[in-house]
């Protein structure tokens, strides 16, 4: 039997949404993200970062670009105690009509497969209830939604 995962959103949950993010001096960590991922740690859940990223497919930024980014955030979590196991991205753009961007669910998919997954117990957060709310619900598994609208 496989272990239990927290599929955690990047952009908007983990680092505060720029568009199109790119640039690591951009970037910047929510708390609360911080310590949702140190408490799976501690529970004994695979942290698994889900993310669409189409600014590759749209060409606004290289995989060599997002991957300098991805490290930086992961080397910042990991200095605030808190680990990513793995990091799953769409490169597609809408148009693509791929069956990975979320809240399609196929990059969860390919991680329950490659990294020995129990999805029946596994968990999503993220900031956007119609993506990855509507991912949570395509999986049948429950939702932690980080609300970053800042009621008036
Ligand atoms: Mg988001």
């Amino acid at each position: 039997m496989g272990r239990a995962a927290l599929f955690i959103d990047r952009d908007g949950t983990i680092n505060r949404d720029c568009p199109y993010c790119r640039d690591p001096s951009q970037l910047y960590i929510y708390e609360d993200a911080v310590e949702l991922i140190r408490e799976y740690n501690k529970k004994g859940y695979l942290v698994v970062i889900v993310t669409n990223q189409s600014g590759i497919g749209r060409g606004y930024f290289s995989e060599s670009e997002l991957k300098a980014f991805n490290d930086a955030l992961l080397n910042e979590l990991r200095l605030r105690g808190a680990r990513v196991d793995a990091l799953y991205y769409c490169p597609h753009t809408p148009d693509d009509r791929c069956g990975c961007r979320k809240p399609n669910t196929a990059l969860v998919e390919r991680a329950v497969k490659e990294l020995d997954i129990d999805l029946s117990r596994s968990v999503v957060a993220g900031d956007r209830e119609d993506i990855d709310g509507e991912l949570a619900r395509r999986l049948g598994i429950p939702f932690i939604h980080l609300n970053r609208k800042v009621e008036p």
